[in-house]
């Protein structure tokens, strides 16, 4: 059994089994449409709440760490975002007694965090476009160490029931419920070494990955079934309970110059390795979490069983304008 005497690891779990709850909570109740990045990506009250839930606990817990987290406080600050800030004020203050809006600000903005060393990261709704389309999404938190994600957790309200998915290093990745109500289960990936039977898992946005690319891959490895399209790491975890096999996060041809954002993939990359598969870029190098915001060495993800691994990655080599 994974040991939670360990403080990170039992804030880890506590902290995304709580974020994810809220989300749940905000999604049943979805007051307010989402607000618009500078991006164009959307952000939600349940985003913002989450991000000041966990900063704050953080502050608390660990007052020395760094965080590195995916919201900022910027978009609350127009006519716009008061009132959003009024709603995320208003769900965290069934959980926090006395917060004021000033103090959510506050939370938030401890994610931007310019970290080495021992630091967080945080995505506090991964896969934003699935939670408002009421598909998949997920709350990824990790503690990462020396470049090592050495703990982390997704919290997944829309898999089956609820799914609540920890890892350390060393010592598995065990799965529970969201509830909190059934214990752990140790998760293992497939041993599926069959390119023709592997169960793929892709993004469900098409513009995060290369439908063409997809559709070669496919074909290349043989395998019959479509690919499972769906929101967030929720992918990582489906993957690391031996749900799918293969997981391809393909450049996508509309943003060509895209770098991953390492709150995307640690957690669900450390569930993957402690069920025993494996996880590199396409071109088969170690993912970095050194270098700040940005996975900036690396391109694309796959993740594996590890039995598939290999064969994935010469496929991905050999093929055309590549
Ligand atoms: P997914 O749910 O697999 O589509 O991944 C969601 C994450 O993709 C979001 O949290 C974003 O950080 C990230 N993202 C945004 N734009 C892109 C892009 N062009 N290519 C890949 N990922 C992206
Ligand atoms: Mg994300």
């Amino acid at each position: 059994m994974i040991d939670l005497e360990k403080p990170e690891t039992e804030f880890t779990l506590r902290m995304v089994g709580e974020a994810a709850r809220l989300a749940k909570k905000i999604r049943q109740e979805m007051l307010s449409p989402a607000l618009s990045k500078e991006d164009r990506s959307p952000v939600t009250v349940a985003d913002f709440a989450a991000q000041a839930l966990i900063g704050r606990a953080l502050l608390e817990a660990f007052p020395h760490d760094c965080l590195v987290a995916e919201e900022d406080s910027g978009p609350l600050a127009t006519a716009e975002g008061r009132h959003t800030l009024q709603q995320v004020t208003q769900f965290l203050a069934a959980l926090i007694p006395d917060v004021d809006s000033r103090q959510v600000c506050d939370w938030i903005d401890r994610g931007k965090g310019e970290c080495e060393g021992r630091f967080w990261t945080l995505d506090p709704i991964d896969g934003t476009k699935g939670f408002l389309r009421g598909d998949q999404y997920a709350v990824a938190l990790a503690l990462v160490e020396k470049g090592q994600v050495q703990v982390g957790a997704l919290g997944c309200p829309n898999l089956d029931g609820g799914w609540l998915v920890v890892a350390a290093r060393g010592e598995g990745c065990w799965k529970t419920s969201l509830e909190g109500d059934n214990g752990f289960d140790r998760l293992q990936v497939s041993d599926c070494r069959e390119p023709g039977a592997a169960r793929i898992l892709r993004s469900f946005e098409s513009a995060h990955t290369n439908e063409g690319q997809m559709k070669e891959l496919q074909k290349s490895l043989g395998t019959e079934a479509e690919p499972l399209a769906m929101d967030s790491q929720a992918k990582y975890a489906v993957l690391a309970a031996g749900r799918g096999d293969l997981l391809f996060r393909l450049p996508s041809p509309t943003h060509p110059d895209y770098q991953e954002r390492i709150w995307d993939h640690a957690a669900g990359l450390l569930l993957v390795e402690e069920s025993g598969g494996r996880v590199t870029d396409l071109d088969g190098k170690s993912l970095d979490f050194s270098q700040g915001r940005l996975l900036a060495n690396s391109r694309g993800v796959l993740a594996s069983n590890g039995r598939l691994h290999q064969t994935a990655l010469e496929v991905l080599a050999g093929q055309s304008g590549q």
